[in-house]
């Protein structure tokens, strides 16, 4: 089986070659300079030459919410064209399976919570999520409609917030775990007394490590189709990946000056915004097929921040 992953780099797509790595299958990478994802003709000459037997789309371009908000245009752009040429281009090539990784900015902004996978469409998306929302949106949606119009194998998963090594730690553009253990880190470094966290503290986010999203990917890989078909509903099929437990970013905060030594006091940037104030997914149908996550939050925090510590860029 030859298995190209896109988005090998990034940090679900490097988890995701490391267990792809450990199965010994067989797996094409491409870097952003050999085949750029948005651009359709070299999608369809890399797809066409290469002809892969299955398709794991990690590929996009993710950031936080202060990176959201100062590039939607590019947030929407960059996710619509990939997920369009890896999906159509993959179908022209005749490869009949393919994952989509999604991201939980698909839900609107005030879908019950904990969010089941039919609420996807049910309302509006949060402000700070919608253009990227909607391009992964679209890319769920083309994935069924693969599926419906060509009977192509392609299927969606939709994980919650995740962190790991190999994430941003930019303080201004990474998402929240890596931008505090980078702000954390430096105020220790500095020697600082406080600290701002961005926007009340109050929202809660469910937080998976991405080495266990990488098994859960699999996983979904690995089912039967019939079991998935059967999964999933029959217009926007996805399954959401979670640890089914969320905790404040107040929370968060404390385990994160536990790991970093942290001891100062924090304090409240409320010109920085809340964002959405709860996003916990229900993945109980994929607790169902048999499938759960395993690194403790604590635990995963310490890995992310050894990687930070001995990243190769210093
Ligand atoms: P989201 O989960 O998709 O909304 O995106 P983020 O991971 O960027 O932010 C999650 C939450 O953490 C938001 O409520 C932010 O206001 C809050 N937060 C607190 N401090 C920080 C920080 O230093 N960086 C980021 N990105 N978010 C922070």
């Amino acid at each position: 089986m030859k298995v190209f992953l896109a988005g090998h780099t990034g940090m679900v797509g490097s988890a995701i070659l490391q267990r792809l790595v450990d199965r010994g299958e067989r797996i094409l990478t491409r870097t952003d300079a050999e085949v750029d994802l948005t651009n359709q003709l070299a999608v369809r000459q890399f797809m066409q030459s290469q002809a892969p037997d299955v398709v794991i789309m990690a590929a996009g371009r993710t950031g936080g919410i202060a990176d959201r908000a100062a590039h939607p245009a590019d947030f929407m752009y960059q996710n619509m064209i990939m997920a369009a040429n890896v999906v159509h281009q993959a179908h022209r090539a005749g490869v009949d399976r393919l994952i989509y990784i999604g991201a939980s900015e698909v839900y609107p902004k005030a879908a019950g919570q904990p969010m089941k996978e039919p609420m996807l469409m049910t309302g509006r998306l949060d402000a700070t999520n919608a253009p990227f929302g909607m391009a992964k949106l679209a890319g769920i949606a083309l994935c069924d409609a693969y599926r419906a119009e060509h009977g192509r194998d392609y299927r969606c998963v939709t994980p919650t917030n995740l962190y790991g090594p190999g994430d941003d730690f930019d303080a201004d553009r990474g998402h929240v775990v890596p931008g505090l253990l980078r702000r954390f880190h430096d105020a220790v470094q500095a020697g600082d007394d406080r600290l701002a966290i961005w926007g009340t503290g109050k929202p809660l986010r469910d937080f998976l490590y991405v080495d266990d999203l990488a098994d859960a990917v699999l996983f979904v890989l690995d089912m039967a189709a019939s079991d998935y078909v059967r999964a999933v509903d029959p217009t926007l099929g996805h399954l959401n990946i979670g640890t089914g437990r969320d905790v404040s970013i107040r929370d968060l905060c404390k385990v994160i000056a536990k790991v970093t030594g942290f001891s100062g006091r924090l304090t409240l940037d409320t010109t920085k915004p809340d964002g959405v104030q709860r996003k916990l997914l229900d993945s109980s149908r994929l607790d169902r097929l048999g499938w759960e996550s395993k690194v403790m939050l604590e635990d995963g925090i310490r890995r992310t921040y050894d990687w930070f510590l001995t990243r190769p860029t210093g």
